[in-house]
C-alpha cells in the first residue's frame, strides 16, 4: 500500500466527475441516461473562437509563453473585464491560468497559513473546502439558506469571524444554488473584510450567466480592490470547458506570487488557447448571449416541472445553470434519492451533500441539456417516485 503524504488525507474532490463515471458505466451496460450532473454547457465553443485557435496553431503559437499569461491577453482581460466589472485594471494585476480553478488553488495556497480560518459558502463548490483543508487551513462553512434565497446571513457571517480568520470566499452567481448575492450582502461582507483585514476570494465564473439585473463585483466597493482576488474565465461564458483557460484579477504583488506558483506547477497556460481567448473577449458576443437566452428558457421549464413533483420545492435561480430543489417532502435523504433517480429513472443529478453538509435535503440538476431531455427527465422522475410511493 502506498504511504501518501499526510496532507492527501485532507484533500477532497468534486463528485460530479465520479457520478459521471458511474453513469457512463451504466450506459456501457445499455441503460439510457439523461445527464443533468455535470456543470458544462452543452453548446459548442463559438466558431470565431475555434477558428482563432486553429489560426494561432498555424501561426506557431505552440511554444512556452510567459508564466503570468500572454501580455496581449492580459491587456484584453484588463480592458474588457475592467469595463464589464466597472474596474480600472492594469495587466500586471492579471494572471492567466489553465481554467479558473487554479486561481482558487493558488490564492488559497499563497495566502492561507497553517491554522488560518477561511469562511466559505455551504452548500458551495466543493473545491473551496478541499483546498482550504489541504493547505492546513480551517474551513469554516457559512450556511446558505433556501429561506434567504441562498444568500448570506450577514449576522451569522459576523459571528463566524475570529482573530484567526484570513479569508472569505464568495461565489455569485452561485454553484450549486443559482443564487445571486444582493448589493447589501456585498456591502456587509466588504465592511467585515475591511474591519478585520481579511482577503476576499470572489468566484465570478458565472458572471455572464445572469438572468436578472447586472453583475456586481465586490472589488468595486471602496477599500476592496487591495484585498480582493477575482476568479473568472472562459469556461462557462463561451462553452470552453475542455480548453482550460481562465484568469484572476488581484493586486500586482499577489499576481507575482501566483505567477511563481504557476512556474512551479505548470509553467504557463496553453499558448494558442490564450490567443483564442483574446478573440473570445474582443469578438462577437452573439453566441454567448444566445446561450444565456436558451439557458433561461430551460430554467423556466425545469423549475416549473420540478415544482409539480410531489415533495419537491424549487426556487427560480437568478444565475448560472443549476437548480437546487429541496426534496425533503419526498421523505428521502439526498444521496439515496440521487442514487434512486440514476438507477431507476435514468436521470443523473447530484446529491446536495456533494456541495457540503448544508446541502442535505437538496438535489442539484444542471440544465445544460435540451428542453426535450429536461422534459423527459422530469417525467421519468415523476414516474419513478410514484412507483416508490405505492
Ligand atoms: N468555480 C465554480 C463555482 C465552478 O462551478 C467551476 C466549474 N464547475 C469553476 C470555478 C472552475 O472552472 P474552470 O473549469 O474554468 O476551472
Amino acid at each position: 500500500m502506498v504511504k501518501f503524504a499526510g496532507r492527501m488525507s485532507r484533500l477532497g474532490t468534486e463528485s460530479a466527475f465520479e457520478v459521471l463515471a458511474r453513469a457512463k458505466a451504466l450506459e456501457a451496460q445499455g441503460k439510457k441516461m439523461i445527464h443533468l450532473e455535470i456543470g458544462e454547457p452543452d453548446f459548442d465553443t463559438p466558431d470565431n473562437i475555434r477558428e482563432a485557435a486553429i489560426k494561432a496553431i498555424r501561426e506557431g503559437w505552440t511554444h512556452y509563453g510567459p508564466s503570468q499569461g500572454l501580455p496581449e491577453l492580459r491587456k484584453t482581460v484588463a480592458e474588457v473585464c475592467g469595463r464589464d466589472k466597472g474596474l480600472t485594471i492594469s495587466p500586471d494585476e492579471v494572471v492567466i491560468t489553465p481554467g479558473g480553478k487554479p486561481i482558487m488553488f493558488f490564492a488559497i495556497l499563497a495566502l492561507v497559513d497553517d491554522g488560518d480560518e477561511v469562511i466559505y459558502p455551504n452548500p458551495g463548490f466543493p473545491i473551496y473546502e478541499s483546498v482550504i483543508e489541504f493547505v492546513g487551513g480551517k474551513a469554516v462553512p457559512i450556511k446558505l439558506d433556501m429561506k434567504k434565497e441562498f444568500c448570506f446571513d450577514v449576522d451569522e457571517l459576523a459571528r463566524l469571524v475570529t482573530p484567526k480568520t484570513k479569508m472569505i470566499v464568495i461565489n455569485s452567481p452561485q454553484n450549486p444554488t443559482g443564487g445571486v448575492l444582493c448589493r447589501e450582502d456585498f456591502e456587509a461582507i466588504a465592511k467585515l473584510a475591511i474591519k478585520h483585514d481579511l482577503w476576499v476570494l470572489t468566484d465570478e465564473i458565472y458572471s455572464k450567466i445572469l438572468y436578472e439585473g447586472e453583475h456586481f463585483s465586490i472589488a468595486t466597493l471602496p477599500g476592496m480592490r487591495e484585498r480582493t482576488i477575482i476568479l473568472d474565465g472562459f469556461t462557462k461564458t463561451y462553452a470552453m470547458t475542455g480548453w482550460r483557460v481562465g484568469y484572476g484579477i488581484m493586486p500586482a504583488e499577489v499576481a507575482k506570487a501566483m505567477t511563481q506558483l504557476q512556474i512551479n506547477a505548470n509553467s504557463c497556460t496553453c499558448t494558442f488557447n490564450q490567443v483564442a481567448g483574446i478573440e473570445g473577449l474582443r469578438g462577437d458576443q452573439t453566441a454567448a448571449q444566445n446561450m444565456v437566452k436558451e439557458f433561461r428558457r430551460r430554467r423556466d421549464v425545469i423549475v416549473d416541472g420540478l415544482n409539480t413533483i410531489p415533495g419537491f420545492k424549487c426556487l427560480k435561480p437568478k444565475g448560472a445553470f443549476y437548480v437546487f430543489p429541496n426534496i425533503e417532502g419526498t421523505g428521502m435523504a439526498s444521496r439515496p434519492l440521487a442514487d434512486l433517480l440514476m438507477n431507476e429513472a435514468g436521470v443523473v443529478g447530484l446529491a446536495g451533500t456533494a456541495f457540503g453538509r448544508y446541502g442535505e435535503g437538496f438535489l442539484r440538476f444542471s440544465y445544460a441539456n435540451s428542453v426535450e431531455n429536461i422534459q423527459k427527465a422530469l417525467e421519468q422522475i415523476k414516474q419513478t417516485l410514484a412507483k416508490v410511493k405505492k
